[in-house]
């Protein structure tokens, strides 16, 4: 690469982070399959631990496989650091872990992933951080939803499930007139269809488990530092911009710049809670990004056919699918994923119910489970299957009616897709 042009995404894709391995000349990220380095001598240890020096310790904490995964989905999204994890809910888990003390509050989306709602709903009230639920169809009430106790903004670019876009500016607008970090969970757009840093985003997580892994075979998360929030304003955030007695004292904002928060994620939240990624797990992702821009951009096109084709479909009542022009979130798509919406949309059936579990049973190439984001397309029933548990009337808020069906739509051909979709709903 010649130094005076910046590597496009698809180079980064390929190279960022990597190079040929320095002891054995490997051209693939070899997979450090150890738990522990060996130091050079008691200083160097002495200087490992003190963070007055990088390098590897323990693999709980940093690790030569996982660290090029690292740079590279740092590179990606144009973020300053990353810290990869081992899945997308721990990567959440140690962001709010680094960000909240008990008795603090957030905002998040309503339109989330059904699991982070239940994690921040469940889990992280335990943890003494309070949840506030705002409407990213009404940009005021996440205004409304700012106390003195706010430390931070969550929500998703493209939200699962709907396909529905987020107006990310306009959130991180409010978020800065807060002083609070937008975080923004990029999992199904990927940084090949959307950049939320270049939207005012400061922190982007992901499940690596999803489109950037991309072939359903690893469970992965990763945090992205965006490197541009000013973390000792008014000591909102303590692990950040207090000294840390078990590190000598030092500041993590003063010491590491504009990767504090990345660093913080890991000497503090991966250290002790210890949600560390295996290494075999960051080999099989690092080598499924290489791919993502040619597959990102083919599970865009097939779903925009598969939307087209289904919305004429005699037995569907409706399609949800920003790619789709007449869709009510097509123009916030055209300003944040111009490249396509995305793999992921819902359809309800005119029969309802039954007609949902009888498409999910006669499928054949469409593989019945629940995860989005594999080379194969995907589908699920979820009044059948994940919202089973709710009421009939908690089902249709969440998105989730008896008529609804949710599809991840793989890189196979699309005229295989559709006529297994129009084989399937011929016996409705
Ligand atoms: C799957 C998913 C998560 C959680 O990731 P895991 O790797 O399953 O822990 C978070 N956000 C979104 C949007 C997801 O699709």
């Amino acid at each position: 690469m010649s130094e005076d042009r910046l590597p496009g995404f698809a180079t980064l894709a390929v190279h960022a982070g990597a190079q040929p391995d320095p002891t054995t000349g490997a051209r693939i990220t070899p997979i450090y399959q150890t738990s522990s380095f060996v130091f050079e001598n008691v200083d160097h240890a002495a200087s490992l631990f003190g963070l007055q020096a990088f390098g590897n310790i323990y693999t709980r904490i940093t690790n030569p496989t996982t660290a090029v995964l690292e740079e590279r989905v740092a590179a990606l999204e144009g973020g300053t650091a990353a810290l990869a994890v081992a899945s997308g809910h721990a990567a959440q888990l140690l962001v709010f872990h680094t960000l909240l003390q008990p008795g603090d509050e957030f905002i998040a989306s309503t339109k989330l992933y059904g699991g982070s709602i239940n994690q921040f709903n469940h889990s992280f009230k335990s943890f003494g951080w309070n949840v506030v639920w705002a409407d990213p169809d009404d940009i005021a009430s996440f205004e409304r939803a700012i106390t003195p106790k706010t430390k931070a903004i969550f929500i998703e670019s493209i939200a699962n499930p709907g396909g529905i876009v987020v107006d990310i500016a306009a959130i991180a607008a409010v978020a800065k007139r807060a002083g609070v970090p937008l975080i923004v969970d990029n999992t199904l757009a990927t940084p090949y269809l959307c950049k939320p840093f270049e939207h005012g985003a400061d922190i982007v997580v992901h499940s690596l488990t999803k489109f950037l892994g991309g072939h359903g075979n690893s469970m992965g998360g990763v945090i992205v530092d965006g490197g541009r929030f000013n973390w000792t304003r008014e000591a909102r955030y303590p692990k950040l911009s207090q000294p840390l007695a078990e590190y000598n004292g030092i500041v993590l904002a003063e010491t590491f710049g504009n990767f504090a928060f990345a660093i913080a994620c890991r000497v503090l939240g991966l250290r002790d809670l210890g949600p560390a990624i295996s290494p075999q797990n960051s080999f099989l992702i690092l080598t499924g990004i290489e791919t993502l821009p040619l597959r990102m951009q083919r599970h865009s096109d097939n779903a925009r056919a598969v939307a087209e084709h289904l919305i004429d479909h005699p037995a569907v009542a409706w399609v949800s699918y920003a790619g789709l022009p007449g869709d009510r979130y097509h123009n916030l798509a055209r300003r944040y994923v111009p490249k396509g919406a995305g793999a992921v949309l819902t359809f309800g059936l005119k029969g309802g119910y039954d007609a949902g579990v009888k498409v999910v049973s006669t499928v054949k190439l469409f593989s019945h489970l629940a995860n989005i984001g594999d080379t194969r397309s995907l589908i699920i029933h979820p009044a059948s299957t994940t919202h089973r548990q709710l009421s009939d009337s908690q089902k249709v808020l969440a998105g989730a009616g008896p008529d609804v069906v949710r599809l991840s739509i793989g890189i196979e051909d699309k005229e295989d897709i559709i006529a297994d979709l129009d084989q399937a709903l011929a016996a409705t």
